[in-house]
């Protein structure tokens, strides 16, 4: 067992705790090959080369005639009528190729349907008219002058052949997967799993299910931490090993730990990381490896604490609901996304007009619990306390205030939404 260490710092920014925590997440060993119809919300491993041009060949964009302009513009000189008239000489539909295109003639033509040799502009359908007669073979009217290339897709305008479609350390979501697929990939290079170990602690803690709600002791609080922490987790492509709650005493908190850092690269545990508290997770950690108790200098969520068990990481939350969730936002989030090799781990905030006034000035940087109106703004929710967890539910984002700032109505603020942070 290596010496006990344990630091206690100052009040330390939120950037020098993300750069502290993101230097510790060394990308996971290991490549994982998986269908490309599971691979939403991985981070692909290789960059992906396109071994093909997309679309294969010029192709149409419309339902209509393939036409060839000079074609049309002779016809049109030669017409008494002021239209242009070709014969119709063949019928292109998508996946079949059609022949090279016959002096003045048109070809019919489907959208996706490949472009004739020789044809330099598709017709709409709408303006063109088709006449039949059982003696002459059919002749299209060309009621609308084409101008070369209208309604053509040109050969590998989408992705060039031997292009980087996406990079290493870029994160898969429905789109990816869709451009991945147009290049023949049916399974793609995935940075595996990360496997985490979630743990909750306090012996005031019930499990939905454990006890009814009208039976429940005074003191007595249902585990909300291990339900969305458990969520978050696996929408950021962990393997979750919900570990439920660590008993009360330290030789039992030993073995917990122990245990799940055979096979785990982190160990993740909500509560008992405040000053002072008396909890058995922090000398547990201490006697099998290291812990540093941050005091970050954001609200919600000042206690933090990073630390190793064995060879895995540890990191233990705050336990207040919204501290909780806030703390695994801002930083647990980038730290698993680097573990996979992401190159974009940190989150990304916009100017937002604020709807609301904030005169509490404090001397952390504040996230508060906002959500997009109607009218362009951003709303407060009332009860900003981190023990509120319908301010998180009321919320669609956060509000990133700066140390020592007021906000009046109209402030332009920094917004950053769930859907950012939660996909
Ligand atoms: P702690 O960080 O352990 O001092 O806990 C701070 C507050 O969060 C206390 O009111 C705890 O009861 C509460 N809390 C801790 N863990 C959880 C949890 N898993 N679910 C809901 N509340 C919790
Ligand atoms: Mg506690």
């Amino acid at each position: 067992m290596s010496a006990p260490r344990m630091t206690m710092k100052p009040l330390m920014s939120l950037d020098d705790a993300l750069a502290e925590l993101l230097g510790a997440a060394v990308t996971l060993e290991g490549v994982e090959s998986i269908s490309t119809f599971e691979a939403d919300g991985r981070v692909l491993a290789q960059d992906l080369v396109a071994a093909l041009q997309v679309p294969p060949e010029d192709n149409s964009s419309m339902d209509g005639y393939a036409v060839r302009c000079t074609d049309v513009a002779q016809a049109l000189r030669e017409s008494l009528s002021g239209v242009a008239e070709l014969a119709l000489s063949q019928r292109i539909a998508a996946g079949s190729s059609g022949a090279p295109l016959a002096p003045a003639s048109v070809a019919r033509i489907f959208t996706g349907a490949p472009i004739p040799l020789g044809a330099d502009a598709v017709v709409m359908q709408e303006d063109c008219e088709v006449l039949t007669s059982e003696t002459a073979s059919t002749r299209v009217r060309i009621k609308a002058v084409p101008e070369p290339g209208q309604w053509l897709r040109r050969a590998g305008e989408d992705i060039r052949q031997g292009a980087r479609v996406l990079a290493k350390g870029e994160r898969l979501a429905p789109a990816e997967l869709g451009l991945a697929a147009s290049i023949g990939m049916d399974f793609l290079p995935v940075a595996r799993r990360p496997r985490v170990a979630l743990f909750s602690t306090g012996d005031e803690l019930v499990m939905p299910g454990a006890v009814p709600p009208e039976q429940m002791k005074p003191g007595a609080i249902y585990n909300s931490n291990r339900f969305f922490l458990r969520a978050l987790l696996l929408r950021l492509g962990c393997a979750v090993s919900d570990l439920g709650i660590v008993p009360d005493r330290l030789d039992a908190s030993v073995q917990a730990l122990r245990a799940a850092a055979q096979n785990h690269d982190l160990i993740l545990t909500s509560g008992g990381v405040s000053v002072g508290e008396e909890d058995h997770i922090k000398p547990a950690v201490q006697s099998l490896g290291s812990l540093d108790l941050w005091q970050i200098a954001i609200k919600p969520g000042k206690p933090f604490a990073y630390g190793r068990v064995q060879s895995a990481h540890f990191i233990g939350l705050p336990g207040n609901p919204v501290s909780s969730f806030v703390t695994f936002l801002l930083l647990v989030r980038p730290f698993l996304l680097k573990l996979q090799g992401a190159t974009q781990v940190t989150m990304k905030s916009s100017a937002a007009s604020a709807h609301f006034t904030w005169a509490k000035v404090d001397k952390r940087r504040e996230f508060l619990r906002v959500r997009r109106n109607g009218a362009g703004g951003l709303d407060l929710f009332p009860n900003q306390s981190s023990a509120v967890l319908t301010s998180a539910v009321w919320a669609d984002g956060l509000v990133d205030n700066p140390p020592g700032r007021t906000i009046a109505v109209g402030d332009v603020v920094r917004f950053i939404p769930f859907s950012e942070l939660l996909a």
